[in-house]
């Protein structure tokens, strides 16, 4: 009898530590995570960009080429959050999508960003069923509206510029969303794939595209990142996402040349993995 209280004693004391260490992993883990913090994933040859807001708010701008983003999303979310508030699709591409496709499965998702464009493969068909059978709300992106993410944090859509749901335009890259991220005051511009036709008629509208951050478009092609955008942009830094010796050669030399020109810091997932900024809402820090 006296060995039982006394073992059950230990065990009662052991399982109040167990509890009181948890309690203190989560709210460390809570602490850690309460900051503004922006992740471009190593998802090889493609997109995938996720974004923490301190209130607790998390989006992802692209999915990546495959379901390589899920595991992602497991290191940097605790195991017991289960929801992402906002999805941005920038364009029906196999490298920006293919990966969302496991995020709409395996997560609840507050809300669906996308131009919403008629592309007839049957990765996007399963996209738009799983939205569907989800019962997701979908906001077609338009230039001109405004995404409040925090009192302090707000998404600015700046293309595209007209209604493009259920066209089919001739190149799904002028359909592109491209957006800029505003933290207090840092930004970040989020061009997806756009090329220069699109860029020049950003810079033609007067849009302001001022920003700290670049994610550089279609992956560091040569069709993108033209002189007249990068010095409209102004960024300290510029980001590329491409694969690893991928098949397109991403990034060009021309690229890279236009924005060292530029005095443009550059970083490369091919060659540094997840690249982690966060801001204090004044400024940039790089987490490597
Ligand atoms: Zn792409
Ligand atoms: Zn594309």
């Amino acid at each position: 009898m006296d060995a039982v209280k006394k073992y059950g004693h230990a065990i009662f004391l052991g399982v109040l530590a167990l509890g009181v260490v948890a309690i203190w992993y989560i709210v460390l883990y809570v602490e850690a995570h309460r900051v503004f913090r922006v992740t471009f994933f190593d998802v090889g040859q493609g997109d995938a960009i996720f974004v923490e807001v301190p209130n607790g708010n998390q989006i992802l701008i692209d999915g990546g080429p495959s379901d390589r983003v899920a595991a992602k999303l497991g290191e940097h979310m605790p195991f017991w959050d289960r929801s992402i508030d906002l999805l941005i699709l920038t364009h029906p591409h196999t490298d920006h999508l293919n990966g969302l496709l496991e995020v709409l499965k395996r997560y609840d998702v507050g809300m669906v960003m996308e131009a919403g464009v008629r592309y007839s493969t049957p990765e996007y068909g399963e996209w738009r069923d799983l939205l569907k059978k989800k019962n997701v709300q979908v906001m077609v992106a338009q230039r001109g509206q405004r995404v409040h993410i925090s009192p302090s944090a707000d998404f600015d859509i700046l293309a595209p510029f007209e209604n493009s749901e259920n066209t089919s335009p001739k190149n799904v890259h002028d359909a592109m969303v491209v957006s800029k991220l505003r933290y207090s005051s840092t930004t970040v511009l989020f061009t997806g794939d756009a090329e220069e036709t699109l860029e020049y008629k950003l810079l033609m509208s007067g849009a302001d595209l001022a920003a700290d951050i670049l994610k550089v478009g279609h992956h560091g092609s040569k069709t993108s990142t033209a002189n007249a955008f990068v010095r409209m942009a102004a960024p300290k830094i510029a980001v590329i996402s491409a694969g690893k010796n991928n098949r397109y050669g991403h990034p060009h030399q021309q690229t890279l040349d236009t924005l060292e020109k530029f005095g443009v810091k550059i970083f490369r997932t091919d060659r540094d993995g997840d690249i982690e900024f966060t801001s204090d809402g004044n400024s940039f820090v790089s987490e490597f």
